[in-house]
Protein backbone atom coordinates (compact mmCIF):
# COMPACT_ATOMS: atom_id res chain seq x y z
CA UNK A 1 0.00 0.00 0.00
CA UNK A 2 2.79 2.32 0.83
CA UNK A 3 4.54 1.22 -1.90
CA UNK A 4 1.79 2.14 -4.33
CA UNK A 5 1.61 5.49 -3.00
CA UNK A 6 5.31 6.43 -3.48
CA UNK A 7 5.11 5.03 -6.99
CA UNK A 8 2.03 7.18 -7.80
CA UNK A 9 4.12 10.18 -6.36
CA UNK A 10 6.77 9.30 -8.96
CA UNK A 11 4.08 9.24 -11.63
CA UNK A 12 2.77 12.38 -10.55
CA UNK A 13 6.42 14.03 -10.55
CA UNK A 14 7.25 12.92 -13.54
CA UNK A 15 3.97 14.18 -15.32
CA UNK A 16 4.69 17.56 -13.40
CA UNK A 17 8.19 17.79 -15.15
CA UNK A 18 7.00 16.76 -18.50
CA UNK A 19 4.60 19.30 -18.22
CA UNK A 20 6.85 22.23 -17.16
CA UNK A 21 9.55 21.31 -19.66
CA UNK A 22 6.81 22.01 -22.63
CA UNK A 23 6.48 25.01 -21.08
CA UNK A 24 9.62 25.83 -20.93
CA UNK A 25 9.84 25.22 -24.69
CA UNK A 26 7.02 26.98 -25.85
CA UNK A 27 8.30 29.79 -23.37
CA UNK A 28 11.69 30.25 -25.22
CA UNK A 29 10.56 29.64 -28.47
CA UNK A 30 8.33 32.10 -27.69
CA UNK A 31 10.88 34.70 -26.76
CA UNK A 32 12.93 33.57 -29.60
CA UNK A 33 10.36 35.08 -31.89
CA UNK A 34 9.72 38.42 -29.93
CA UNK A 35 13.74 38.83 -29.87
CA UNK A 36 14.32 38.55 -33.53
CA UNK A 37 11.08 41.22 -34.34
CA UNK A 38 12.66 43.76 -32.18
CA UNK A 39 15.32 43.32 -33.87
CA UNK A 40 13.51 45.00 -36.78
CA UNK A 41 14.10 48.45 -38.02
CA UNK A 42 10.71 49.43 -38.17
CA UNK A 43 9.80 53.07 -36.96
CA UNK A 44 7.86 52.26 -33.89
CA UNK A 45 5.24 55.11 -34.77
CA UNK A 46 5.10 54.62 -38.55
CA UNK A 47 7.57 57.86 -39.53
CA UNK A 48 10.85 58.14 -41.14
CA UNK A 49 13.85 57.36 -38.66
CA UNK A 50 17.08 58.78 -39.01
CA UNK A 51 20.54 57.53 -37.25
CA UNK A 52 21.88 59.93 -34.60
CA UNK A 53 24.57 58.93 -33.30
CA UNK A 54 24.27 56.02 -30.81
CA UNK A 55 20.07 56.98 -30.95
CA UNK A 56 17.85 57.08 -34.03
CA UNK A 57 15.41 60.15 -34.23
CA UNK A 58 12.01 59.45 -35.78
CA UNK A 59 9.97 62.04 -37.46
CA UNK A 60 6.18 61.54 -37.40
CA UNK A 61 3.72 63.47 -39.34
CA UNK A 62 -0.31 63.12 -38.36
CA UNK A 63 -1.54 64.79 -41.13
CA UNK A 64 -5.20 63.75 -39.50
CA UNK A 65 -5.40 64.96 -36.06
CA UNK A 66 -2.48 67.93 -36.20
CA UNK A 67 -1.82 68.30 -40.21
CA UNK A 68 1.08 71.02 -39.15
CA UNK A 69 2.43 69.30 -36.28
CA UNK A 70 5.67 67.81 -36.52
CA UNK A 71 6.26 65.03 -33.84
CA UNK A 72 9.96 63.65 -33.12
CA UNK A 73 11.12 60.46 -31.06
CA UNK A 74 14.93 60.00 -29.64
CA UNK A 75 15.16 56.41 -29.62
CA UNK A 76 17.51 53.64 -28.43
CA UNK A 77 18.95 51.63 -30.63
CA UNK A 78 17.00 49.31 -30.12
CA UNK A 79 14.27 51.67 -30.45
CA UNK A 80 12.85 52.28 -27.45
CA UNK A 81 11.74 55.94 -26.70
CA UNK A 82 13.68 58.00 -24.63
CA UNK A 83 12.29 59.86 -21.97
CA UNK A 84 12.27 63.94 -23.29
CA UNK A 85 13.00 65.21 -19.69
CA UNK A 86 15.74 67.16 -19.58
CA UNK A 87 16.11 67.07 -23.42
CA UNK A 88 16.42 69.98 -25.54
CA UNK A 89 16.83 70.98 -29.12
CA UNK A 90 16.17 72.61 -32.13
CA UNK A 91 14.70 72.06 -35.27
CA UNK A 92 15.77 74.51 -38.30
CA UNK A 93 12.79 74.13 -41.49
CA UNK A 94 13.87 74.95 -44.83
CA UNK A 95 10.99 75.30 -46.91
CA UNK A 96 11.16 74.97 -50.83
CA UNK A 97 11.31 78.72 -51.31
CA UNK A 98 14.34 79.08 -49.67
CA UNK A 99 12.85 80.34 -46.36
CA UNK A 100 14.44 79.27 -43.05
CA UNK A 101 12.80 79.09 -39.47
CA UNK A 102 14.81 77.90 -36.77
CA UNK A 103 12.20 77.14 -33.82
CA UNK A 104 12.78 74.89 -30.08
CA UNK A 105 11.88 71.52 -30.12
CA UNK A 106 8.56 71.45 -27.49
CA UNK A 107 8.82 68.39 -25.24
CA UNK A 108 5.04 66.40 -25.54
CA UNK A 109 4.12 63.66 -23.92
CA UNK A 110 6.90 62.17 -21.58
CA UNK A 111 8.59 60.28 -24.93
CA UNK A 112 8.42 62.86 -27.84
CA UNK A 113 9.24 66.72 -28.84
CA UNK A 114 7.15 68.39 -31.48
CA UNK A 115 7.42 71.56 -33.91
CA UNK A 116 5.21 73.58 -36.22
CA UNK A 117 5.37 73.86 -39.45
CA UNK A 118 4.31 77.49 -40.76
CA UNK A 119 3.92 76.39 -44.42
CA UNK A 120 2.26 73.49 -46.51
CA UNK A 121 5.62 73.37 -48.96
CA UNK A 122 8.13 70.54 -49.09
CA UNK A 123 10.97 71.01 -46.50
CA UNK A 124 13.70 69.65 -45.07
CA UNK A 125 14.75 69.49 -41.32
CA UNK A 126 17.32 69.56 -39.18
CA UNK A 127 17.30 68.40 -35.43
CA UNK A 128 19.97 68.78 -33.34
CA UNK A 129 18.98 67.47 -29.95
CA UNK A 130 20.98 67.62 -27.05
CA UNK A 131 20.94 64.59 -24.97
CA UNK A 132 23.71 63.58 -22.20
CA UNK A 133 26.09 66.70 -22.67
CA UNK A 134 26.23 65.59 -26.61
CA UNK A 135 24.70 67.14 -29.49
CA UNK A 136 23.20 64.14 -31.88
CA UNK A 137 21.69 65.68 -34.97
CA UNK A 138 19.63 64.31 -38.05
CA UNK A 139 18.28 66.03 -41.82
CA UNK A 140 14.79 64.44 -42.49
CA UNK A 141 13.15 65.89 -45.89
CA UNK A 142 9.52 65.75 -46.25
CA UNK A 143 6.85 66.26 -49.80
CA UNK A 144 5.21 69.08 -47.51
CA UNK A 145 1.39 68.85 -45.93
CA UNK A 146 -0.12 70.73 -49.04
CA UNK A 147 -1.96 69.38 -52.18
CA UNK A 148 -2.50 65.65 -52.18
CA UNK A 149 -1.76 64.58 -48.85
CA UNK A 150 -4.34 67.28 -47.69
CA UNK A 151 -7.21 65.71 -48.96
CA UNK A 152 -9.49 64.51 -46.44
CA UNK A 153 -12.52 61.94 -47.49
CA UNK A 154 -15.95 61.50 -45.34
CA UNK A 155 -19.10 60.10 -45.02
CA UNK A 156 -22.34 63.00 -45.72
CA UNK A 157 -23.95 61.21 -42.77
CA UNK A 158 -21.15 60.32 -40.61
CA UNK A 159 -19.07 63.38 -40.52
CA UNK A 160 -16.30 61.69 -37.57
CA UNK A 161 -15.91 59.33 -40.36
CA UNK A 162 -12.10 61.29 -42.15
CA UNK A 163 -9.79 59.48 -44.65
CA UNK A 164 -6.81 60.37 -46.90
CA UNK A 165 -8.00 58.13 -50.03
CA UNK A 166 -11.86 57.42 -51.70
CA UNK A 167 -13.63 54.73 -50.00
CA UNK A 168 -16.60 53.53 -48.85
CA UNK A 169 -18.19 54.72 -44.87
CA UNK A 170 -17.66 51.72 -42.15
CA UNK A 171 -20.94 52.85 -40.75
CA UNK A 172 -23.50 52.92 -43.33
CA UNK A 173 -21.64 51.94 -46.83
CA UNK A 174 -22.10 55.04 -48.36
CA UNK A 175 -19.35 56.35 -51.10
CA UNK A 176 -17.25 58.52 -48.85
CA UNK A 177 -16.82 62.54 -50.68
CA UNK A 178 -13.82 64.85 -50.64
CA UNK A 179 -14.20 67.74 -48.34
ZN1 LIG B 1 -21.82 56.91 -43.10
Amino acid sequence: MKKNIVKNGIQLLAILLLGYGTLMAQHNHGSHNHGGSSQSHQPPHGGQMKEAGKYQIEMVTNLFLKKDQLSFYLLKSNLKPISNEGITGTITIEYKDGSTITDTLLANGDDHFVAQLKKTEPFTCTLKIQVKGKIVSAVFSHSGLGSNTANVYTCSMHPEIKQDKPGTCPKCGMKLIEK
